[in-house]
């Protein structure tokens, strides 16, 4: 098989690697990429959200596989395009995608099937903005209602700057604070059936203990020795199936990757978001832990023929992801500084280039690099992956010394 991978950050090298160990993957591009994984893809330097440019490049690559890694290419068709050509793409179509691209159309699908959420309004004025934050006590939660690469949240005490985040975004979603801890998982599905595969749990906020802004993900770890042990099987059963039926009935089945972003609450667990595509860092502790080759799975569920794929198959022990941020991020990171210590095995690439006069590695986005590593338990791959992200030198960069932490020490809670 011959694979055509779109995007160039962590999630994507992650999935590289996956791809690259799959022996019925003959043949792995990557539109652009990026340095990780050039080790174990072709480069082509095209533009991953043009839908013409990319089922273009699909055709003259031989693709028999076409995954897409971000949330931008989805909503701009590119897995329409590519599907026009008759080659099989892992990654819902535009309409599909909306489930992450509107926070409106996500409350309406699950309000239609019955999902259990958050209570919500659509706001885009200050009057209705106001009227919606009455209904609620603090922590207000103020969400913009487009995309926004996981950024675009807002949840504060401070009603004032619920207020002030609802009028720069213009229309939001104003919803029910949802306490709990949290929970990502990720369902491959053709559209039909449905696989989980491990939950794991992110790290949102940049700095240790929950402080500091959010960000696009500051670290992961797989399994989650706290999570209740029906878990999975309740959010197939409440969650997934429910919205993927309504998705049919509207005629938009959802096919690809379903993230499901949950809080588990007293009351059970409740949706704080869907997204369309794998999540990022999560996706580098899945994939460490999946022994199933992975290009099969994702050509089953583009090709509809996911009943017919074997149970996944788990490496035992853990995984733990540590990003490594720029300087100043997520306000505003500085790159183009020189990284060393960025080629060790256990590192995956997130924003980083090469420097065209001496083949420098670079820092070129937020979150540069992250460690990745497993371990016969969340201990030992929490060690081991501090380990690696010791190594690695970037001037003025930062990462959270604490992921894994309270999972570990069994500080974790279940509210109720
Ligand atoms: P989202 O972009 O919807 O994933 O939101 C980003 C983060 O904001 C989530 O991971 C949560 O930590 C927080 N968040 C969003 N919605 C809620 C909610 N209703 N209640 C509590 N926290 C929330």
């Amino acid at each position: 098989m011959r694979v055509l991978l779109l995007g160039g950050g962590g999630r994507e090298h992650a999935l590289a690697l996956a791809l690259a160990d799959d022996p019925s993957v003959e043949a792995l591009i990557a539109a652009p990429g990026n340095p990780g994984i050039a080790a174990v893809a072709q480069l082509r330097a095209v533009d991953p959200v043009d839908p013409v440019a990319v089922a273009g490049l699909a055709v003259e690559v031989g693709a028999d596989l076409v995954v897409i890694g971000p949330e931008a290419p989805l909503v701009a068709g590119v897995a329409d395009a590519v599907r026009a050509k008759g080659i099989a793409v892992f990654g819902p179509s535009a309409e599909a995608a909306r489930l992450e691209g509107s926070k409106t159309f996500a409350k309406e699908v699950m309000t239609a099937a019955g999902v259990p959420t958050a209570r919500a309004y659509p706001c885009t004025d200050e009057a209705s903005t106001a009227a919606a934050l009455d209904r609620f006590d603090p922590p207000y939660v103020v969400k913009n209602d487009g995309l926004a690469a996981g950024k675009g949240v807002v949840v504060t005490d401070d009603r004032a700057a619920a207020e002030a985040h609802a009028r720069e975004c213009g229309r939001v979603v104003i919803e029910e604070y949802l306490a709990g801890p949290e929970v990502s998982l990720f369902v491959v599905t053709d559209g039909e059936t449905a696989v989980p595969l491990l939950p794991a749990q992110d790290f949102k906020r940049v700095g240790d203990g929950d402080s500091g802004p959010n960000t696009g993900g500051m670290g992961a770890y797989a399994p989650l020795p706290w999570a209740p042990p029906d878990l999975v099987d309740e959010v197939m059963r409440d969650v997934v199936h429910p919205t993927l039926a309504e998705m049919r009935r509207r005629g938009t089945p959802f096919s690809g990757l379903l993230y499901v972003g949950l809080a588990i609450t007293a009351d059970g667990p409740r949706v704080i978001e869907f997204n369309a595509r794998f999540g990022d860092p999560e996706t580098q502790v899945v994939l460490a832990l999946l022994e199933t080759p992975l290009g099969g799975l994702l050509h089953a569920a583009a090709t509809g023929t996911l009943a017919d794929h074997p149970p996944l198959r788990w490496r035992t022990g853990a995984a733990v992801t540590v990003v490594v941020a720029a300087e100043g991020y997520p306000a505003g990171p500085r790159t183009g500084d020189v990284i060393t210590g960025g080629e060790q095995p256990g590192v995956i690439h997130a924003g980083t280039a090469r420097r065209t006069a001496d083949g420098a590695l670079l820092s070129a986005g937020g979150r540069v690099l992250c460690g990745t590593a497993t371990g016969p338990d969340l201990a030992a791959a929490r060690d081991a992956v501090y380990q690696v992200v010791r190594g690695i030198e970037l001037p003025g960069s930062h990462y959270r010394r604490d992921i894994a932490a309270t999972a570990i020490d069994g500080r974790i809670t279940l509210p109720g």
